[in-house]
């Protein structure tokens, strides 16, 4: 049957662009026409690397020496916890990283980033139409599937269609497969900004010196979280000096303060916390570069059929915390790619076809349940969080780190949470996480929440993909024990006590 192209990508970001290189790789033959909307990238989320999608960029896409020339190298998450607004900037609690990060991550620009692995792509061999929009779309299996292109207007048809569109998710809503996740209320309002405070000045060297004293590697390439009842806010630093400044939050907990405009709510919002005001008391919102998204996690019931497949952001998203945005982005493309790849060689790949459907939504569900359904019930809590955070990263070192690492090639090609392994993974990541739920909301109800946000700082060495993960693992349980026997002491207190206020940060303070 003659088709126009062997495939055509719907999008040419990270997803699009990683899927149109890795087909190329693996069937040079292959004629990929990869369709992209815009003309250029704007600045767009996402800026933040994990271990995971760090290995895939740097292993397998082969990005290193680009990274390390145009991007800036991440040095960890670190997180911070008040339980005033009025708290001083050095009696916050502090946790996160002593040292230089030992696996390599970055902080990237993603129109930058997206920009270049495209054309890697296009270097590769793809053909590139931009900017021309995907309108309708038909699909008819073997027979191709056909997609309509503005400008034009004019009709190509292929045998692999890969939906890679992002948040438009074309194919999941055409095809009514798109499902918003309502047990997660999460909402996300975000701007770059200037004048943003060094974390590491030299003035600050004179005002906190046992603040400065304590990390032996600069805070300021770490990314930063404020973190609070409801809610957390990113500080991420791009190359060039513009910071990136988020909040999300679940609208079940939490609300913006009100204000002019979103920007000066956000900017009000980050002014009432301690470390917030310190790093960004003489910040300004760069105009135009203000976002907003409501309902943020959303997934797509069936990602792909016989032509057709969804990948990153059009299959589903979940949360940005801890950054896996680009961890699935990486699982998916790589796999999606390997399969038409190798159907395109000649193979039938029905199996993994089927493969994809049945573990797409036991990745996403698992992943949602183990690491953030209601967390935003305990993140505020500096106790439950760093127990929480030493146990999710503990996990996911095991779990995908250390394999990603052992042997990349063939790690990005099973999905997470995969089989009896992933099964116990996951059921034991669950417990946790909800147990950590039902401790918040005791603490919450008897005015104990929160109250440990003061005076400490506990920085890691680090984490490495070994065995050596298992000390901040056994941290980690030792934390939560801790904090379940806190929990029996309040359910056996007798002394009746009074609900937590609301701090204007949105922090509970003790009444
Ligand atoms: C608040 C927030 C913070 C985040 N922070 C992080 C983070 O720190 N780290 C991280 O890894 N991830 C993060 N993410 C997630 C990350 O942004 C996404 O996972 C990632 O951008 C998805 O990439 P993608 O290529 O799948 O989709 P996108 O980057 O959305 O690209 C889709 C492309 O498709 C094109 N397109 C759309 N429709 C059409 C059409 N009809 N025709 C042609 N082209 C079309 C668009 O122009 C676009 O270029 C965050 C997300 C949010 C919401």
């Amino acid at each position: 049957m003659e088709f126009d192209y062997d495939v055509v990508i719907i999008g040419g970001a990270f997803s699009g662009a990683a899927t149109g290189l890795m087909i190329r790789r693996k069937y040079p033959a292959a004629r990929v026409l990869i369709i992209e909307k815009n003309a250029a990238f704007d600045r767009k989320v996402g800026e933040s690397t994990t271990e995971v999608s760090s290995c895939y960029m740097t292993r397998i896409l082969g990005l290193t020496n680009y990274l390390g020339h145009e991007q800036l190298a991440k040095q960890g998450l670190r997180m911070w916890f008040c339980n005033s607004t009025e708290q001083r900037f050095d009696d916050c609690v502090e946790i996160g990283p002593r040292y230089n990060a030992r696996v390599q991550t970055f902080q990237v620009d993603r129109a930058k980033l997206d920009s270049h692995l495209l054309k890697c792509a296009v270097d590769a061999g793809c053909k590139l139409l931009r900017p021309a929009k995907v309108g309708k779309i038909e699909l008819n299996g073997s027979n191709g599937q056909t997609v309509d292109v503005d400008p034009g207007p004019r009709s190509l048809r292929a045998r692999w269609l890969v939906d890679a569109s992002g948040r438009t998710t074309l194919l999941a809503r055409k095809l009514g497969h798109y499902r918003p996740n309502h047990e997660h209320p999460i909402n996300a309002v975000w701007a770059r900004f200037t004048g943003v405070k060094d974390w590491d000045s030299y003035d600050w060297r004179e005002k906190f010196r046992d603040y400065m004293d304590a990390c032996r590697t600069a805070r300021s390439w770490a990314t930063n979280h404020l973190m609070g009842h409801g809610w957390w806010c990113w500080i991420i630093p791009l190359r060039g000096g513009d910071v990136s400044a988020g909040i999300v939050y679940d609208s079940r907990i939490f609300q913006l303060p009100e204000g002019a405009n979103i920007a000066e709510r956000l900017h009000a919002h980050i002014l009432a916390n301690p470390v917030g005001r310190e790093i960004f008391r003489d910040a300004r919102a760069i105009e135009g570069d203000l976002h907003a998204f409501s309902a943020l996690p959303y997934y797509s019931e069936k990602v792909c059929g016989d032509g057709w497949a969804c990948v990153g952001d059009a299959a589903g998203f979940i949360d940005p915390l801890y950054s896996p945005g680009l961890d699935f982005c990486s699982y998916t493309s790589n796999y999606v790619a390997d399969f038409v790849g190798r159907n395109l060689a000649g193979e039938d790949v029905t199996a993994n076809v089927t493969h994809y459907n049945a573990q797409y939504p036991i990745m996403y569900r698992s992943w949602f349940e183990a690491l953030y359904k209601d967390k935003y019930y305990y993140m505020g809590d500096a106790e439950l969080m760093s127990a929480g955070f030493l146990l999710d990263v503990a996990s996911y070192y095991f779990g995908l780190v250390i394999p990603a690492y052992r042997n990349p090639e063939e790690a990005f090609l099973v999905l997470p949470f995969h089989g009896r392994r992933g099964r116990i993974a996951a059921s034991f990541m669950k417990f946790y996480n909800r147990r950590l739920v039902a401790l918040a909301k005791r603490r919450l109800a008897t005015g104990r929440f929160a109250r440990h946000n003061v005076g400490w700082r506990e920085l890691y060495d680090g984490f490495v993909p070994d065995f050596r993960v298992t000390k901040l693992l056994r941290k980690g349980l030792l934390r939560w024990w801790k904090a379940e026997l806190t929990n029996l002491r309040l359910i056996f207190a007798s002394r009746a006590t009074t609900p937590a206020k609301r701090s204007e940060a949105g922090t509970p303070v003790e009444a």
